[in-house]
C-alpha cells in the first residue's frame, strides 16, 4: 500500500449481522412491550451459550466489567487482597478497586504474556492473607490453569478468570470459560462475539447461578427480597444483537485464521530477528481474538507504529502501560510487564477485513524495521 488510505484502518471493525435480520429482533421486541428484565431474548441468549459453550452454569449481565464485579461479589472476594496480572485492559483492575479490593500484581511470563504461576506462588508467600488469584486469558490464550489451580488450592484461595478474550476458545477440549471457580467474559461491541455491550459469567455449579441472578437485579425476586444487589441486568435489544451474531461465531473464528496465517506467512515469525508472537500453551484451541506481535526493542516498536500511522493504520498498544505503572496504584515493580507493555502492538484484525491487508501491513512493518 503505497497511499495513505481515506478511511482509517482501526485495530478492529465491529461485527454485525443483516440490518434486517436485527430489524425483525427489534419489531419482535417491540411487539411485545417485553423490553428488559429476563424477556424471551435473554433467556434465549442464555441458553443457546450454555449450548455452545456447554457450560449449563451461565448467567448473562450488562456487561464484562460488572460480571467481574459480581463474581468478586459471589465468590466473597470483596474487600480482600486479590493478585492480579498487570498485564491487562485497565477494567480488571477497576473492578477489584470498585468492590474494596486491595490489588496485588504478579508479574506476567515473557513467553505467553499470561500470569507467571511461579511468580503467583512467591506473591503468595509475601501474602499470605491473598483470598484470591484474578489472572487474564490475555488474547484469547489460556494462562497455566492447572499449576494456577494447583497453587491456589495450596493457598486455600479461589481462582476468578478474567476471560474476556476467550470467547471460542478451547482448553484441553472444553471452553476456555469454564476454568476455575468462576471465568467472566465481554461481549463488549469490539469482543469476538458481541452483544454491543454485555457480558457473562461461568460457574460450576447451579446454586452460584441462583445467586447471579440475585446480584444482577437488585437482590430480590419478584416480591422477595435476598440480599444485597445491583442493576446488572442485559436488554432484550442487547440479547437479540447476541442471538443474531452467535451462529456466525465459527466462520468468524475461521476467517481470523486464515488472517492470522496471512500475517505470519508475511511476518515470517517463525524466523523474524526484530519480532516474535506470543507462545500458546499445548492443548490450546485458540480463537485469534488479536493479532499482538512482540518487538525486539521499543524503539522497533515506535518505529511499526509510526509506519503504519503514516498511512491511516491504527494498531494499538494492547497492552500499555502495565498496571503496574499507573498512578493511583502503589505496588512493587513488575519488570517483565514492563518491558512488554513497551513492545506490544496489535495489528488490525477483524473477520471480513480484506485478504490482502495482512500482507500489506507486515510490509510496512518490515520495511521500518531497517529504516534509520
Ligand atoms: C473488554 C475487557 C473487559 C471489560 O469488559 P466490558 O464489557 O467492556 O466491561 C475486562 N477485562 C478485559 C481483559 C477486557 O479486555
Amino acid at each position: 500500500m503505497k497511499q495513505k488510505t481515506d478511511t482509517p484502518i482501526e485495530v478492529t471493525s465491529c461485527l454485525l449481522p443483516p440490518l434486517e435480520e436485527y430489524l425483525s429482533c427489534v419489531k419482535d421486541i417491540f411487539n411485545s412491550h417485553w423490553l428488559t428484565n429476563g424477556g424471551r431474548y435473554v433467556l434465549r441468549l442464555e441458553r443457546e451459550l450454555k449450548n455452545y459453550l456447554d457450560a449449563p452454569c451461565l448467567s448473562l449481565c450488562a456487561n464484562g466489567t460488572l460480571a467481574l464485579q459480581l463474581s468478586l461479589r459471589l465468590l466473597g472476594l470483596n474487600g480482600k487482597k486479590v493478585i492480579l496480572t498487570p498485564f491487562t485492559y485497565v477494567a480488571t483492575l477497576t473492578a477489584l478497586l470498585w468492590e474494596g479490593c486491595q490489588p496485588v500484581f504478579a508479574d506476567i511470563d515473557s513467553q505467553t504474556l499470561c500470569i507467571d504461576p511461579e511468580k503467583v506462588e512467591r506473591t503468595f508467600a509475601e501474602h499470605p492473607d491473598a483470598a484470591g488469584v484474578l489472572p487474564v486469558q490475555v488474547y484469547g490464550g489460556a494462562c497455566d490453569v492447572v499449576t494456577l489451580d494447583a497453587i491456589c488450592s495450596k493457598a486455600g484461595a479461589v481462582t476468578l478468570y478474567d476471560a474476556a478474550h476467550a470467547f471460542g476458545s478451547k482448553l484441553y477440549g472444553k471452553s476456555l470459560l469454564d476454568y476455575g471457580a468462576a471465568s467472566t467474559c465481554s461481549f463488549h461491541a469490539t469482543k469476538l462475539f458481541h452483544t454491543v455491550e454485555g457480558g457473562c459469567i461461568v460457574t460450576s455449579n447451579q446454586a452460584d447461578t441462583e445467586q447471579l441472578e440475585l446480584l444482577r437485579a437488585f437482590g430480590h425476586k419478584g416480591d422477595d427480597y435476598y440480599s444485597l444487589g445491583i442493576n446488572a441486568k442485559m436488554s432484550e435489544l442487547h440479547a437479540a444483537m447476541g442471538l443474531c451474531l452467535l451462529p456466525r461465531v465459527g466462520e468468524v473464528i475461521a476467517a481470523r485464521a486464515t488472517l492470522c496465517a496471512a500475517y505470519d506467512e508475511a511476518l515470517d515469525v517463525g524466523d523474524n530477528l526484530y519480532l516474535r508472537r506470543p507462545r500458546l500453551i499445548e492443548g490450546l484451541e485458540w480463537n485469534y481474538a488479536y493479532y499482538p506481535v512482540i518487538f525486539a526493542s521499543p524503539d522497533l516498536r515506535q518505529k511499526a507504529q509510526v509506519a503504519l500511522t503514516a498511512r491511516n493504520i491504527r494498531p494499538r498498544r494492547y497492552f500499555h502501560p502495565s498496571l503496574s505503572k499507573l498512578p493511583y496504584v502503589k505496588t512493587p515493580a513488575c519488570p517483565v510487564a514492563e518491558d512488554m507493555a513497551e513492545r506490544v502492538l496489535c495489528l488490525p484484525l477483524w473477520a471480513d477485513m480484506p485478504g490482502e491487508l495482512p500482507a500489506e501491513i507486515a510490509a510496512i512493518i518490515l520495511a521500518a524495521m531497517t529504516e534509520a
